[in-house]
């Protein structure tokens, strides 16, 4: 309180003052208001018989404001030490000068907004809205970009494979192949790898490999190509490049949506490709429209319930696919529902207990 000052100077508006206002010197006590100079006749009641605002532009003007018989009367003052030396006496301005002003605290609560709000507002758009710009990347990742992407990542994996040349079900394996993907933009490779792990894999871009295990665990030709028509439904829908995309973080997808494939890009995207997991409804997806590959293709699809009962009651190994592909009897469910009723499909034409290769 010591230094609050007890003068100041502003603007006196009221009747008989130019409409610009006149500048007026005033001094401040317990007293009251007193204007000096020439303004000294202006009647100013006690300090509670004042009202007073804040105005002007960012709320950096005091209004004071009286009325006496004569008319309606305000003072405005800028300077911040005119405005402490009314702000002392005005009713109700203590509290208010222990607070930060009206200017101030919108200010500040514009800053809190940017500093801790917005960025929680945009996370939380870009989460609430991640599936969508998910779906934006990928549709938006040109096939050329996708092929060259998944050639580089699998030129990768297969150091790891030991791909079989020569395994007697390889034609077969491709013929299913060709009848599953016939009208893909994709260049579809089919490869066996000996691994007894039953499983079988596809890559962005076409790169379909089945397990020496697997094979040996089908017991038909069809069976065999329901698991193809499925893992060439996660190429086709673009399972595989979803979760990738999601992995990959936000550069490297807009540099693959402009359609580049940096070797950095491209190798921080194959050591994901490990981590890949399909959600259930990828994996429902993929079983369904396999269903319509396989019935298109005119292969009996009653081969996907077949195999997939067969590896869901054998518990004499862990199977590879269903851990990599989870199985639900909803899944099944939903295949046996959506198998068309009263169509024939001609067997495929494959010796496949010679050609699935020697059982381990
Ligand atoms: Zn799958």
């Amino acid at each position: 309180m010591t230094n609050v000052p007890n003068a100041g100077s502003g603007l006196v508006f009221g009747p008989q003052i130019d409409t610009a206002g006149s500048a007026a010197r005033f001094s401040v006590s317990a007293l009251g208001l007193q204007f000096q100079g020439e303004q000294a006749d202006i009647v100013v009641p006690g300090w509670s018989a004042l009202r007073w605002r804040k105005g002007g532009f960012n709320d950096a003007q005091l209004l004071v404001e009286w009325t006496t018989p004569e008319g309606a009367f305000s003072l405005s003052v800028g300077d911040p030490a005119s405005q402490s030396a009314l702000l002392a006496h005005l009713p109700g301005a203590m509290q208010e000068t222990t607070r930060p002003s009206r200017a101030t605290r919108t200010a500040s609560n514009s800053m809190i907004f940017l500093l801790v709000l917005l960025p929680i507002v945009v996370i939380g758009l870009i989460v609430w809205q991640a599936d969508r710009l998910i779906d934006w990347a990928v549709s938006n990742i040109p096939v050329e970009t996708e092929i060259r992407l998944g050639r580089e990542a699998f030129a990768q994996q297969r150091q790891g494979l030991a791909i079989l040349e020569n395994h007697p079900g390889l034609p077969m394996l491709r013929q299913i192949g060709a009848r599953l993907t016939g009208g893909s933009p994709y260049p579809y490779e089919f490869h066996i790898a000996r691994d007894e792990a039953i499983n079988a894999f596809a890559m962005p871009g076409g790169f379909v490999v089945v397990h020496t295990g697997l094979l040996a665990s089908a017991d038909s030709a069809e069976e065999l190509a329901a698991v193809v028509a499925h893992e060439v439904q996660h190429v086709e829908r673009r399972h595989g490049l979803r979760g990738l995309v999601h992995a990959a973080g936000w550069r490297a997808v807009l540099s693959l949506v402009l359609g580049n494939t940096g070797g950095s890009i491209a190798g921080s995207w194959v050591e994901n490709l490990g981590d890949l997991r399909f959600s259930r409804s990828q994996e429902t997806d993929a079983d369904l429209e396999g269903v319509k590959a396989l019935v298109r293709a005119d292969i009996d699809p009653r081969g996907m319930v077949a195999f997939f009962a067969r590896l869901a009651k054998d518990p004499s190994h862990l199977p590879a696919l269903l851990s990599s592909h989870p199985a639900s009897t909803e899944r099944m469910t939903a295949v046996r529902a959506a198998l068309p009723k009263d169509r024939a499909y001609p067997p495929l034409p494959y010796d496949y207990h010679r050609l699935r290769g020697a059982a381990k």
